[in-house]
C-alpha cells in the first residue's frame, strides 16, 4: 500500500512501516499537483504536517485515499468531517509534540526576560563598537523564579507548561472554561514525584494578576487576547502566543508592546502565515519563530512511531 508523506515524516517512521510492508514516498508534491500525483500513483495514505492542506475538493478527487494522517495537532488544514463521512479514516498525534511547543514557551520567555530577543539583532551590528552601550540597555533584565505564570488553555500543551514553570520555581494560575483546576505531577530524573494544584481563575483575575502569559488553545472565531484584555494586564506583563495566529489580535498587541503596557511577546503563529505582517515581524520587543513549537527530533521521532502504528493497527484490523 503507497503511503504519500508529503510534509515529511521520521526515518524511524519509514522504517518500521517500510518493515510492515507499506511503500512510503516522501517526495514533495506541491499542493497545485497533489490530485494528480494521488491518483496517478494510487496512493491510499495521505500523511500532512501543517503545510498540505487536504481540503473537500481533494478528498472529492481522490478516491483511493483511505487515511489521512496528520502529524501534530491542529487538523486546521484537513476538512476532518467531510472526509469522515465519504469513509476516510483521519488520525492525527496530539500528544508526541506537547513537551517540545512547551520548551519552545520558555526559550521566548527567557529570551523576552533577558533582551535576547533585541540583543540577538544587535549584537551582530554593533557589538564590537558599542559593546558597553549594550550592557547598560540589556541590564535590567527580570528573573522567571517567583514570578505568576498565566496560563490560558491547560490541555496537554498547557500542563506540559505547567510542569516546567513549577520546576522553575514560578507560581501557576491558569484560565480554561473546561476545566475546575487540575493537578500536575512533577516526576523527577531520581523516580521521586510532587503532585502540584493548580488553581483555575477568571479570565479577567488571570490577566490582572500575571507578570507572564501564554495561550494553549485551539484556533478561536474570535481573539481571546485584545485592546479590552491588553488593558487589563499588569504594566510590563510578557506574553506569548504558540497557539494559533487570531488567538492574540496582532494590531492590539502592537498597541500595547508600543505604549509599553506590555514589555515583549514571544511569538511562534501569526495571523497571516505563511506571509506575517512586517509590524510584527520588524518589532523590536517582539521574540520571533517559524511556527516551529513541535519542530524537535525527538518530536519527530515520536509522530513518526505513532503515526506508523496507528496506521498499523488500523489496516490490521
Ligand atoms: P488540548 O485540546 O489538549 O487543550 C486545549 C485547551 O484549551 C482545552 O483544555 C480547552 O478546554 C481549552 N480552551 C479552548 N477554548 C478556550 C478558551 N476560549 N479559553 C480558555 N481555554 C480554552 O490542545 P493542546 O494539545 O494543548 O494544543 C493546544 C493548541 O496548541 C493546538 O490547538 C494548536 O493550535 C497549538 N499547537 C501549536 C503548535 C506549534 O507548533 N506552535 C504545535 C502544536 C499545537
Amino acid at each position: 500500500m503507497k503511503i504519500l508523506a508529503n510534509d515529511g515524516i521520521s526515518q524511524n517512521a519509514i522504517e518500521i512501516l517500510t518493515k510492515a510492508g507499506y511503500n512510503v514516498i516522501t517526495t514533495k508534491v506541491s499542493q497545485n499537483q497533489l490530485i494528480d500525483f494521488i491518483n496517478k500513483e494510487d496512493i491510499k495514505i495521505l500523511l500532512v504536517r501543517s503545510a498540505t492542506q487536504a481540503r473537500k475538493d481533494l478528498i472529492d478527487a481522490c478516491p483511493s485515499l483511505k487515511l489521512i494522517g496528520r502529524g501534530g495537532v491542529g487538523m486546521d488544514n484537513i476538512d476532518v468531517k467531510y472526509a469522515q463521512e465519504k469513509g476516510i479514516k483521519v488520525i492525527n498525534t496530539p500528544n508526541a509534540s506537547s513537551d517540545s511547543v512547551a520548551e519552545l514557551v520558555f526559550a521566548h520567555l527567557f529570551s523576552g526576560v533577558r533582551f535576547l530577543y533585541d540583543s540577538n539583532r544587535n549584537m551582530p551590528l554593533e557589538g564590537d563598537t558599542l559593546f558597553s552601550e549594550l550592557k547598560k540597555k540589556y541590564a535590567k533584565g527580570k528573573e522567571l523564579q517567583g514570578k505568576t505564570l498565566g496560563i490560558i488553555g491547560i490541555g496537554r500543551i498547557g500542563k506540559s507548561v505547567a510542569r516546567i514553570a513549577l520546576g522553575l520555581g514560578m507560581k501557576v494560575i491558569t484560565y480554561d472554561p473546561h476545566h475546575q483546576g487540575v493537578t500536575i505531577t512533577l516526576s523527577f530524573f531520581d523516580g521521586r514525584f510532587l503532585d502540584f494544584d493548580i488553581p483555575n481563575v477568571s479570565k479577567e483575575d488571570l490577566l490582572k494578576s500575571s507578570d507572564f502569559i501564554t495561550l494553549h488553545v485551539p484556533s478561536q472565531k474570535e481573539p481571546i487576547i485584545g485592546e479590552k484584555e491588553f488593558n487589563l494586564m499588569k504594566d510590563g506583563a510578557g506574553i506569548i502566543n504558540l497557539a494559533r495566529g487570531g488567538v492574540v489580535d496582532e494590531k492590539a498587541l502592537l498597541n500595547a508592546l508600543d505604549e509599553g503596557k506590555v514589555a515583549f511577546a514571544g511569538l511562534d503563529v501569526y495571523e497571516n502565515e505563511p506571509t506575517p505582517s512586517i509590524k510584527i515581524l520588524m518589532h523590536p520587543n517582539v521574540s520571533l519563530s517559524p511556527h516551529i513549537g513541535a519542530a524537535t527530533l525527538e518530536a519527530q521521532d515520536r509522530i513518526g512511531e505513532e503515526l506508523a502504528s496507528l496506521i498499523i493497527d488500523y489496516f490490521k484490523n
